[in-house]
């Protein structure tokens, strides 16, 4: 996968990814980073832990480590304010998706805008 790509793209995909599964559960790192191959993403530890980071600094989720077969394990939880920047996306998301995928542009589209000069 380009890297490029991922940068400009994919790190948003995979943070949402991330954000999704950890309203559902307690993740942690090398579970997710199957599940993100699963989806065709390969995010290494040296992006997803950073993520993971941010993402916790910046309140969206919360974590606590537990010892499983002698190895500390951090795991992490969507917070409440987590849930709802989710929640926030999700109309995002599917506005994106009736555009891009759908080709079906909200109205008024940009080009209309444009035309009467109201951007
Ligand atoms: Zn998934």
């Amino acid at each position: 996968m380009s890297e490029l790509l991922t940068r400009m793209f994919f790190g948003g995909f995979v943070r949402l990814h991330i954000l999704y599964h950890a309203t559902k559960e307690d993740i942690f790192g090398v579970e997710m980073m199957e599940e993100l191959a699963r989806h065709g993403y390969e995010v290494g530890p040296g992006t997803l832990y950073p993520m993971l980071q941010k993402l916790e600094e910046a309140g969206y989720l919360t974590s606590h480590a537990e010892v499983v077969g002698g190895k500390t394990r951090k795991y992490y939880r969507a917070t409440r304010e987590g849930a709802a920047a989710l929640e926030a996306t999700r109309a995002k998301l599917r506005e994106l998706v009736k555009e891009v995928l759908e080709d079906r542009p909200p109205r008024p589209s940009i080009e209309s805008n444009r035309r009467k000069g109201s951007s």
